[in-house]
C-alpha cells in the first residue's frame, strides 16, 4: 500500500500548516525530513532538511504508531510555518521518497475506515463536523461523530441476533418431547427494535433541518409590517419596507441564527384579494411557503384574525404596538417584544430539536425503513406459530443485514465514492 500525504489545514498563508503523512513507511518521512524518529505522540521539535541538507524550516514533528492513529497506520504530521514556499518544498521532498504520492481527497478519513478507526456514520459525522456552521450543527455532527449512532445499530443488531438465534435453536428442536414456546421473547425483543426505529424515523425531519436550517414564515396582511419585523429580527435591511401595500411580491429569504440554530426567516407577500396578476402570483406563492415553512409568525393588526391554519407552536403577534400602545404587541420601530419573539422561536425550535434523530441522511432513512418492514414481516410470521419461524428468523437476518449496511459491516463500496465525494483534500 501506498504511503500519502497531503496539507491537513486549509490553503494558504497561516501561523502553522500541518501536513499529514500516513501508511506503511511514514515513519521514514520523518527520518528523511527529521534525521530521526520522534518518540510516538511526544512533539519534538526539529529542522527539516531535504536530501542535500539545505534547512526548510524548523518544524513539531508528531508521529503515531498504528494502533493509535486517526487513520489505523503509521501517521506522521509535521507542524510547519504556513507558508507556501515552506509548503512545497516540504511536499517536494515527500513527493520524491520511493512508494509516497499525494492523497485523495477523503483518502485519510477511508483508510480510517478501512481500518476500522470509524464506522460509516462517524465518516459521515466527520464530513458534517467540518462543513459545521452552527451550534446545534455541531452538536449533532459530534454525538454522531463519536459514535451514538453506531452504538445504537450494534445494540440493535445485539438484540435481533438473539431473537432469530432463539428461533433456530427452537427450530433444531422441534422435534423434541418438550417444545419451549419463545415466540413472546422473540417478540418482545423485535418490538423494542422496531420502537427505536420508529422514534428514530419520526425525528429525522428534526435532524435534517440541523443540518439544512429552519424554514420560519412572517404571514399577514399587506402594510402589517412583515418586512419591518423581518428586518428587525435580521438585525439588519434585508427586505424593502414601503407604505404601499404589496410591496413584498416575491419571497425574500434570510439566512440566520437562532438559539444556535440556522434559521431561514422567510417575508412573504402580504395576504389579500388582489387584482394584481403578479401581486395574486406572489400571494399564492406566500401561501405556498408558508405551508411548508416549520413555524408561521402570524402577524397582525388590531381586529385581525390569521388568515391561514394556526398549527402548534406557530405564534401570533400584534404589531405596531407604538401605535396602539398595546403592551402585549410588538413593535419594530421602537424593539419592543423582539427579543422576547427571537426567545420564543428559539424555544420552540429548541424543543424540536430534542426530538431529534442521530439519522440524518437519506440512506439512513432507508435503511431504518427497510429494517422495519422486515420486522413488522417478522412479527406477522410469529402470530402464525412454529411452523414459520424459519422464515421468520429469516426476516430477522435480513433486518440485520439492512441495518449492518449503516455502519458499513457488509460490503457498502458503491457507498463510498458518493460519501467520500464530499471530502476536501487532506481530510
Ligand atoms: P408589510 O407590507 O407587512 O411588509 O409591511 P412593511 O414592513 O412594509 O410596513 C408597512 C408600513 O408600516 C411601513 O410604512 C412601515 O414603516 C410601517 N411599520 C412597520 N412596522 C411598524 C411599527 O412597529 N410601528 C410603526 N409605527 N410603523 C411600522
Ligand atoms: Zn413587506
Amino acid at each position: 500500500m501506498d504511503t500519502i500525504f497531503a496539507l491537513a489545514t486549509a490553503n494558504g498563508k497561516a501561523g502553522v500548516a500541518v501536513v499529514r503523512v500516513s501508511g506503511p513507511d511514514a515513519f521514514s518521512a520523518a527520518e528523511a525530513l527529521a534525521g530521526d524518529i520522534p518518540a510516538p505522540r511526544r512533539a519534538a521539535l526539529r529542522k527539516l532538511r531535504d536530501p542535500s541538507g539545505a534547512v526548510l524550516d524548523e518544524a513539531l514533528v508528531l508521529c503515531f504508531a498504528s494502533g493509535a492513529s486517526f487513520t489505523g497506520e503509521p501517521v506522521v504530521e509535521f507542524h510547519l510555518h504556513g507558508s507556501v514556499a515552506i509548503l512545497r518544498s516540504v511536499l517536494r521532498v515527500l513527493a520524491d521518497l520511493p512508494g509516497f504520492r499525494m492523497a485523495d481527497p477523503g483518502e485519510f478519513t477511508r483508510r480510517a475506515l478501512d481500518h476500522d478507526r470509524l464506522d460509516l456514520t462517524q465518516v459521515e459525522a466527520l464530513a458534517d463536523l467540518i462543513e459545521a456552521e452552527t451550534e446545534s450543527q455541531r452538536v449533532l455532527a459530534m454525538t454522531v461523530f463519536s459514535g451514538a449512532l453506531g452504538r445504537m445499530v450494534e445494540d440493535w443488531r445485539a438484540e435481533l441476533i438473539a431473537a432469530a438465534s432463539l428461533l433456530e435453536v427452537t427450530i433444531d428442536f422441534a422435534d423434541e418431547e418438550v417444545p419451549v414456546d419463545v415466540s413472546d421473547d422473540v417478540r418482545a425483543g423485535l418490538l423494542r427494535v422496531r420502537a427505536d426505529l420508529d422514534r428514530q424515523l419520526s425525528g429525522m425531519s428534526a435532524a435534517e433541518r440541523i443540518r439544512s436550517g429552519f424554514e420560519v414564515a412572517i404571514v399577514g396582511r399587506p402594510n402589517v409590517g412583515k418586512s419591518s419585523l423581518l428586518n428587525a429580527l435580521a438585525g439588519r435591511d434585508a427586505a424593502i419596507t414601503s407604505e404601499h401595500a404589496g410591496t413584498t411580491r416575491d419571497v425574500i429569504e434570510v439566512r440566520m441564527e437562532i438559539a444556535g440554530l440556522p434559521v431561514t426567516l422567510l417575508d412573504t407577500a402580504g395576504l389579500r384579494e388582489a387584482e394584481d396578476p403578479v401581486e395574486r402570483l406572489g400571494i399564492a406563492r406566500a401561501r405556498d411557503r408558508a405551508d411548508t415553512a416549520d413555524l408561521r409568525v402570524f402577524l397582525l393588526a388590531e381586529g385581525d384574525e390569521p388568515e391561514l391554519e394556526v398549527r402548534p407552536g406557530d405564534l401570533i403577534r400584534q404589531s405596531k404596538a407604538d401605535l396602539s400602545g398595546d403592551p402585549q404587541a410588538i413593535s419594530s420601530l421602537t424593539g419592543q417584544g423582539i427579543e422576547q419573539l427571537l426567545t420564543d422561536l428559539g424555544t420552540t425550535l429548541s424543543e424540536r430539536v430534542q426530538r431529534s434523530s442521530l439519522a440524518t441522511r437519506e440512506r439512513h432513512r432507508v435503511a431504518f425503513l427497510e429494517g422495519r418492514d422486515c420486522l413488522d414481516a417478522a412479527l406477522r410470521l410469529l402470530d402464525l406459530g412454529p411452523e414459520r419461524y424459519d422464515v421468520a428468523s429469516e426476516e430477522v437476518r435480513v433486518a440485520i443485514r439492512r441495518l449492518e449496511a449503516l455502519i458499513g459491516r457488509v460490503d457498502v463500496e458503491n457507498l463510498l465514492d458518493h460519501i467520500f465525494a464530499s471530502f476536501c483534500l487532506g481530510k
